[in-house]
């Protein structure tokens, strides 16, 4: 080996070991701000995957990489090495982020990842790049606290693409890949709900963390028709592409919302009673007994929120004709239609026999994209050491399971029979929550602390079973 070649190891080696000294000194909110820079918008995730990988190999964690491409670029940091012998407590978060559509709308640019008063600003730092670094400095901490030994489970955390665009570049490649058995999951604990103040009615000074043990299935459906009808737009017509395509949009939006209580659901509502209390809240906490049935649809119509959980939603979200003159009849007619459905296996069914029912059978009905269908998963003891961590952290506040009304990467791992719970483990005041997806997303820093105890506290209680 040359003078040149010593040298230059040499530096790379003290550069490794700098970089990572430099790294264990971090604080989690500098780390979220440099981590936020790292604009990774679904499809290019890999630098900011990078960085965090560097992050976990320097802390001295184990890491795996699943695959390594720009657009889908996924990887683990574990206690223990892969494959072990030991079921894995996993830990999940993605790396991607939704784009700024905004800029303008922003306080500071959305990719800036700026620290005023106490509080870190920029796309992704609530969904859910805070989330990662909460997990990492947790896993850290614990790792400080109790080394690798007499550990009955191995814990990883899983580092995902392409989950704002239905994940099938980040778990559902997991879900086929031999990976997935060297990870052996027991249970994952991923995004979902969070804790918020006064969501119960009547309650508006107490603090509810809502978990996601499941989540409503995505359906998303284009209805297009083309006839041929006389296309000078002087001649009068009853049976135009538009006018057929508006008469199912008029009879779907104004079909009747069936309401259905499923197990879980129901345990849902048992839970909110008690919290709510008195009549009203005995009367929600039983609302599946016949006798409440004439109440049903009173209480579920005066809350959105409850609604949510017990009837399925069909957004209307575009409408489309190609391009022409005003005097010209469109040819072909095009809605778009985001459903959100229980997640109960019968529903997808039923509902598009629903819709085959209703709509006039000129309309072509495709379905673009679905999302996994999965059980919801069992309150047994993963829900219930959840809930003991966020008692520790908080422990005036109420702890109730929820069906999510959006979908994440928990439903893969759901469909495969993995108990997934989905929760933002610290306190989200009504503006943050709004900024996901939005402008101005942020983080308190005290916000970042309270999820980093939580999850530490979650490890402690897997250390102990
Ligand atoms: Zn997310």
């Amino acid at each position: 080996m040359s003078c040149y070649q010593w040298i230059k190891r040499l530096w790379v080696l003290s550069a490794v070991f700098i970089h990572g000294a430099f790294f264990a000194q971090q604080e989690p909110a500098s780390v979220l701000s440099s981590y936020i820079r790292i604009q990774s918008v679904s499809g290019h995730e890999k630098q900011a995957a990078l960085y965090m990988q560097h992050l976990c190999d320097s802390m001295g964690l184990y890491t795996s990489v699943f695959s390594d491409s720009d657009s889908s670029y996924n990887f683990c940091a574990s206690l223990l090495p892969l494959p072990s012998s030991k079921p894995s407590v996993l830990l999940l978060n993605h790396l991607d982020v939704v784009p700024a559509e905004d800029p303008g709308g922003w306080k500071f640019p959305p990719f800036s990842g700026a620290v005023h008063q106490d509080t870190i600003y920029g796309r992704g730092a609530l969904d859910m790049k805070g989330l990662a670094v909460m997990q990492l400095f947790a896993l850290q901490a614990f790792k400080q606290t109790h080394g690798n030994d007499s550990l009955k489970y191995n814990v990883a955390i899983l580092f995902l693409s392409g989950e704002e665009t239905g994940g099938k570049n980040g778990a559902a490649t997991l879900m086929h890949s031999e990976w997935l058995s060297r990870l052996n999951p027991a249970v994952v604990f991923g995004e979902g709900g969070g804790g918020l103040r006064g969501a119960v009615p009547g309650k508006e000074n107490d603090l509810c963390f809502f978990v996601s043990n499941a989540e409503k299935k995505s359906l998303w459906l284009k209805l297009e028709v083309n006839v041929r009808s006389r296309g000078h737009g002087s001649v009068a017509s009853v049976n135009n592409a538009n006018k057929i395509l508006l008469r199912a949009i008029d009879k779907i939006e104004r079909s009747e919302r069936r309401i259905y209580i499923d197990k879980s659901t129901q345990k849902t509502f048992r839970e909110l009673g008690k919290v709510m209390g008195g009549t009203r809240g005995f009367i929600v906490g039983h609302l599946n007994w016949w006798i409440f049935k004439p109440f049903r649809k009173k209480v579920v119509s005066e809350n959105e929120a409850m609604a949510t959980l017990v009837t399925n939603s069909y957004q209307l979200t575009r409408l489309q004709n190609p391009g022409g003159s005003v005097n010209q009849v469109a040819q072909t007619a095009t809605a778009f239609y985001d459903c959100r459905l229980l997640p109960n296996k019968s529903e997808r069914p039923l509902f598009m026999k629903f819709l085959f029912r209703i709509i006039d059978p000129r309309i072509k009905i495709t379905v673009l994209d679905e999302s996994p269908e999965a059980d919801p998963s069992e309150l047994g003891v993963h829900y219930e050491a959840l809930q003991k961590a966020i008692l520790s952290e908080f422990p005036q506040a109420h702890v109730l399971p929820v069906l999510f009304p959006a979908t994440t990467d928990n439903s893969y791992f759901r469909q495969a029979n993995i108990p997934a719970y989905g929760v933002l483990p610290f306190v989200l005041s009504p503006s943050m929550m709004e900024s996901v997806h939005a402008g101005n997303e942020r983080i308190p820093v005290q916000a970042l602390g309270q999820g980093i105890r939580v999850y530490e506290a979650l490890l402690n209680i897997y250390l102990k079973r």
